[in-house]
């Protein structure tokens, strides 16, 4: 029978990568709650949204429709923000640099989780984030909680943005990590945590096959 996956841990591990793979294996749904995250932050940018201004967020999070538009041949899932196609503006630095701030909102959290929750009612689903197994589905099946060396994960981010024409200083990225993963590790409201029941995986030495074979071996304990 079909159940949710769970798949937690710091920025850049890899997870939504082993997430897309593991859900094709299985036909199972793919979501990426952080994509989730980088258009509320998308949409807060544009509309001048300060993450301080309670009522702003409020009336922002009421205008806020996400979906994800499923394109099958590439193996890929969009994010659609407001009928927008925004998969490409969302994974840029500039969204990075704020995503982890609008996240750490607690209106922003809660409106998230809420659909994240819908989703996942039909079983057979594969959601990577940092509170999945924690607050999202603490009833998940199977947890894994994803690692790698801080310098591992800054090598792969920089290759990730060049092949999407950001092409930034090693420096820059490090920072960016280190900085969002304090951020999400210590916020108040679902901060980045491993869940007591979740699998460790850290991935600095495995391959990607590898990885999706680690994840697909434990679906079928
Ligand atoms: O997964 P990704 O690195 O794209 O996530 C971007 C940001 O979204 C994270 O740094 C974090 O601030 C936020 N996020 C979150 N909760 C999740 C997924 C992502 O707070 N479940």
């Amino acid at each position: 029978s079909k159940i949710i996956v769970a798949l937690d841990g710091f920025s850049s591990c890899g997870k939504s990568t082993t997430a897309k793979r593991v859900a094709a294996t299985l036909h199972y749904a793919f979501i990426d709650t952080g994509a989730m995250y980088r258009a509320v932050a998308l949409y807060f940018h544009r509309h001048a949204v300060e993450v301080s201004d309670a009522e702003a967020v409020e009336y922002a999070l009421k205008h806020i429709e996400i979906t994800f538009a499923f394109n099958v041949g590439r193996q890929a899932s969009d994010t659609i923000l407001n009928g927008e196609n925004v998969e490409q503006e969302i994974r840029k630095m500039f969204i990075s640099e704020i995503v982890s701030q609008v996240a750490a909102i607690p209106a922003v959290r809660h409106a998230m989780v809420a659909q994240q929750q819908k989703m996942g009612e039909k079983k057979g689903i594969v959601m990577d984030g940092r509170d999945i197994g924690t607050v999202v589905f603490p009833q998940a099946e199977l947890k894994i909680f994803m690692t790698a060396q801080p310098n591992i994960r800054a090598q792969r981010r920089k290759l990730e943005l060049l092949q999407k024409g950001e092409d930034l200083p090693l420096e820059e990225i490090v920072e960016n990590l280190r900085m969002r993963d304090e951020i999400d590790s210590n916020r108040t409201e679902g901060p980045l945590k491993r869940a007591d029941d979740a699998i460790d995986l850290d991935t600095s030495f495995r391959s990607m096959d590898e990885q999706v074979n680690f994840v697909l071996d434990h679906v079928r304990r």
